[in-house]
């Protein structure tokens, strides 16, 4: 048994730089499991390749909405725009199906509706449901990103009868996480909880056997000034421990469960 960190981004220039400092010090906070998500073509690749480097680090495979259609989301991004003919979406799924039995779970995925124009909403769907379909027929687990699209997300997934979900740094109102509390999937907490009113009041309010953890690391961090870590999950074990009355081992082993049962093996 340990922790894991179901939504991670290890691949990124900011992490790939210090792997070795990050997987060090997710063993020594007692983390067994980071699930590294792929975000982009290139990214795919390097999830795969890292996998194979660390036995704690297991793949997801997919396509971060934001890049399944010609937008530039930031300075920083892959400077990718609409005049760039060499963006296939369809050589990442044609590399996902390929590669997806290698996969720990299809991700991340899912529909973005705050850097995505509403114009190409229907693009972004069509890419959303192939990955949808690709995991259904692999029976893989699905690791949602969506943001200002929410009830939509929700919808396709009931629509696609997809049953093995973690919706990760849910931003939607608590009530909506409840019918999706009430629908079985699960939901990914980040590192942060402890400064956000609505990550705590995830925590308190959803069933807690369908609580998980993550980082979306480098982002989302507990603390001002730093990056955050898969090693900061266990943070969030103590300040969940704090909420829950539990004791950390009552927490950690709860998350453990939940995951065993998500995921078919422990973490
Ligand atoms: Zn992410």
């Amino acid at each position: 048994m340990g922790l894991a960190d179901v939504h991670a981004h290890l691949t990124l220039p900011q992490n790939a730089a210090i792997i070795d400092e990050l997987i060090a010090n997710a063993e020594k906070a007692g983390v067994t499991t980071i699930i590294t998500n792929a975000i982009s073509a290139a990214d795919n690749r390097a999830v795969s390749d890292l996998a194979e480097r660390f036995a704690l680090v297991k793949p997801a495979f997919g396509i971060h909405p934001v890049e399944t259609v010609p937008v530039d989301r930031h300075s920083d991004s892959t400077g990718r725009d609409e005049q760039n003919s060499s963006f296939s979406v369809d050589a990442v799924l044609d590399w996902i199906r390929d590669n997806i039995e290698k996969g720990f779970a299809v991700g991340e995925i899912g529909l973005d509706g705050h850097w995505v124009p509403e114009r190409l909403w229907e693009k972004q769907e069509q890419v959303f449901t192939a990955l949808l379909d690709l995991a259904l027929e692999a029976e893989k687990p699905v690791i949602i990103h969506s943001r200002k699209r929410e009830r939509r997300t929700f919808e396709i997934l009931a629509e696609k009868g997809i049953k093995r979900v973690i919706w990760h740094c849910f931003g939607g109102k608590l009530k909506l996480a409840k019918r999706i509390a009430e629908r079985g999937h699960y939901l990914s907490i980040p590192a942060n909880a402890r400064r956000s009113k609505s990550f705590t009041a995830m925590l308190t309010s959803l069933p807690r056997e369908l609580i998980l953890f993550e980082t979306d690391c480098p982002y989302l961090s507990p603390e001002r000034g730093r990056n955050s870590q898969p090693a900061d999950v266990a943070l969030t074990r103590a300040y969940t421990a704090e909420l829950w009355s539990a004791s950390e081992t009552e927490v950690e082993e709860r998350l453990a469960e939940n995951f065993t049962r998500l995921f078919g093996v422990e973490p």
